[in-house]
């Protein structure tokens, strides 16, 4: 399933909804699973958020995430992280698209989990050629290019791990 049809099916359970129309309430929806205490909604909210554009958040809105979220205890079930990674994460974007950015080249390397395809689908990234799976690294590498600022980036996806990881580069930079 396409990743926008997820979100509006699955998690804002509005079969057959338009994504762009949506956003409002998908947000609204975030909101209240992240100040809600519930950790599992709270880590929820997060690993769907962090896959999104621009939801537009308001000040108020910010402030009370931020002030619910700065504390959270540490997960009682042993999950595979720290669930307060994820949300960590969320928030770093969140405040991302407040300081004004018009996409997301400035959070790439920052978290583990932007899967490639999800930034093309939303918008933001262009694939330039067929994904390579690369035998020696264990690793299918993602040839990609900002639609807003151009940066070009090779995106690294890593499954020898309990769920998959992905590093970003930057092309140009030194890629080891
Ligand atoms: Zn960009």
């Amino acid at each position: 399933m396409k990743w926008k049809e997820y979100v509006v099916e699955n998690y804002l359970q509005e079969k057959g909804g338009k994504y762009e129309l949506l956003k409002p309430a998908i947000r609204e929806k975030i909101y209240r699973e992240l100040t809600s205490n519930d950790e599992s909604k709270i880590l929820n909210a997060s690993k769907i958020l962090i896959g999104l554009d621009n939801l537009n958040f308001t000040q108020k809105e910010i402030s009370d995430i931020e002030k619910k979220c700065e504390n959270l205890p540490k997960s009682k079930s042993s999950s595979m992280r720290d669930y307060r990674q994820d949300v960590n994460a969320g928030i770093m974007l969140i405040k991302h698209f407040d300081d004004g950015a018009k996409c997301k080249c400035g959070v790439y390397e920052k978290w583990i989990q932007f899967p490639p395809e999800r930034e093309v689908e939303i918008g933001y990234l262009s694939i330039q050629k067929e994904p390579y799976t690369n035998l020696e690294k264990y690793q299918i590498e993602y040839d990609l290019k900002c639609m807003i600022c151009k940066t070009e980036w090779q995106a690294n996806q890593n499954d020898g791990y309990h769920y998959p990881i992905y590093e970003w580069v930057k092309k140009g930079a030194n890629i080891v």
